[in-house]
This record gives C-alpha cells, structure tokens and sequence, in this order.
C-alpha cells in the first residue's frame, strides 16, 4: 500500500534534480503534491509529470527564501488539498566556488537566504500549518558540505551546516507536539546544480573520478536523495527527530 495515500506534501526547488525526484516519489507513493520552484516553466514541467501518470500536483512559482512567499505557497497549498502533511524544504542554490578572500558579502547574503533562512521559514511556517491537520514532518535538504566543509564553497558549507543545527533547534522547538523535523545530507548527486562540474569531468574524460571520493565508488542519484527524504517524512520515521542523514555513499564517514 501506498505510504502517502490520502495526504498532502510540499515539495520545494520542485522543478529540477532532487526536488522533481522527490515530488514524483511522493506522488507515486499516492501523495497530493504541491510543487514550488522559483522558475514557472520548469515547476509547470514536473507537475505535468506527475499528472501524466494520474497523480494530483500543483505548481506554484514562488521564492522559497521570501517570507511572504512561503506563507503564500504554504496557504495555496492548504487551500488546494484541504490539508497538509509533510514538506521537503529543498530549494538550494550553490553559490560557485570563489576563492575564500575574494567572496563577497552579497554572495554569502543570498546563500544564506535561499539555503538555510529558507529552511527556516519553512519551518517556523510550515510547522503551524502541519499541527493543525493533526502533526507530520519537514525534512530539509541541507548537504555533506555541512558536515565537511569545503573553503571554495564557504558560504554554501556554512548554510547547509546551519540547515543541520536548525533541524535539531527546530525538534527542540516543537518538542511534544507532534511534529518531527530532520535533515537529508546528500553527497555528490547529478542535478542542474552540479551539470557542469559532471560536464567537465566528462569532457576531460575523468567522468569516473567524480564518484571515487565516496566507498560506493560512484556519484548518486536525485531519486536515490527522495527516497531518504520519503523516508524521513514518513511514519516509519515516526521516532526519528532532529537527525541529519547522509545520503552519499560513505563519504562523509571517510
Ligand atoms: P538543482 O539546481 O537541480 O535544483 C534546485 C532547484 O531549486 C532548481 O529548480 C531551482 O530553480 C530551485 N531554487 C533555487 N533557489 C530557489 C528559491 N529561492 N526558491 C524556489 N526555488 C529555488 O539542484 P539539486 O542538486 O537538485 O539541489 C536540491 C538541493 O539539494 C539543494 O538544497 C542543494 O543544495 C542540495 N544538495 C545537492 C547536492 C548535489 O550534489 N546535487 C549535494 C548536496 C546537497
């Protein structure tokens, strides 16, 4: 039987790699599935996906790192399904690689709150909402670079290990009422967000040494990140709280 037949869940940074993946779990596992992504026509793409296979999705474009839009596509959602059950807070956005000393104080700014305020709106939002239809679970999406920190990706490393402290806060913050809030970390996935580190690896023909950092030996897949994030929000998950996972072949245990 499907792990989500009759509920509701938000999926945000919906419309590419590891967020579409997880949307279409969901929707597979019998969820009613609200997608947000920050550009329409890709967030439009994943939800024809999920209706072409008989499944309920809304698309809605929205910032992920603006308050008002959170309580907006939050309240879309609960008006659409009648309900809420579950939210993966996923949107995320990279930041590049700049050496240490010469990242600016805008970049940091705009990592910080797409990534790890992000997480946190939907969460001081999010919670409510999940509390009023009797309980449930957000897992965010923070990464491994939160939990090995890489100087290149500075900005990045620090939002994803924040998204880390905010899912224990957050546990803490809702203690006993019904709610569950953990982390997914993934390793090296291929996405939109790492096309062009896989291109070049490609291009040079080393496509192969991408993968060899972690014990499994190979890059992951987005579906192989939803599928721990489908975990973590559902009831089989129900005494797990305030937990970061590592979805990335062992790398961060080497
Ligand atoms: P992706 O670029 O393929 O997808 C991210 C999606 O989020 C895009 O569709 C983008 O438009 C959307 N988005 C970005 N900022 C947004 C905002 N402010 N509001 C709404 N939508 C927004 O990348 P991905 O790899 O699928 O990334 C998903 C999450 O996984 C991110 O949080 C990322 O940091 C994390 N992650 C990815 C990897 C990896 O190797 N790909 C590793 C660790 C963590």
């Amino acid at each position: 039987m499907a792990r989500f037949t009759g509920k509701a869940v938000l999926v945000t940074g919906a419309g590419s790699g590891i967020g579409r993946a997880s949307a279409l779990l969901f929707a597979r596992q019998g969820a009613a599935v609200a997608l947000v992504d920050r550009d329409p026509g890709s967030v439009e793409e994943s939800a024809a996906l999920i209706a072409a296979e008989g499944g309920r999705a809304l698309a809605l474009a929205a910032d992920a790192g603006r308050e008002a839009d959170v309580a907006g596509f939050l309240a879309s959602a609960e008006q659409e399904f009648g309900r809420l059950d579950a939210i993966h807070a996923n949107a995320g956005i990279g930041g590049g690689t700049v050496p240490f000393t010469e990242q600016s104080v805008e970049l940091w700014e705009e990592v910080l709150r797409v990534n790890l305020i992000g997480a946190f709106l939907a969460i001081k939002h999010g919670g409510p909402l999940l509390l009023r239809h009797g309980g449930g679970a957000i897992v965010c999406t923070a990464s491994v670079a939160g939990l090995r920190a890489n100087a290149a990706g500075a900005a990045y490393s620090a939002s994803k290990a924040g998204v880390i402290s905010l899912v224990q806060t957050a546990a803490d913050a809702f203690a006993g009422s019904g709610l569950r809030i953990n982390a997914v970390c993934p390793g090296l996935i291929e996405t939109g967000m790492t096309a062009g580190l896989f291109a070049a690896a490609r291009a040079k023909g080393k496509a192969d040494r991408i993968g060899q950092l972690n014990p499994l030996r190979r890059a992951g897949l987005p579906e192989e990140v939803a599928a721990a994030a489908l975990f973590l929000a559902s009831d089989e998950a129900a005494y797990v709280n305030g937990q970061a996972l590592a979805v990335d072949g062992g790398l961060s245990s080497t």
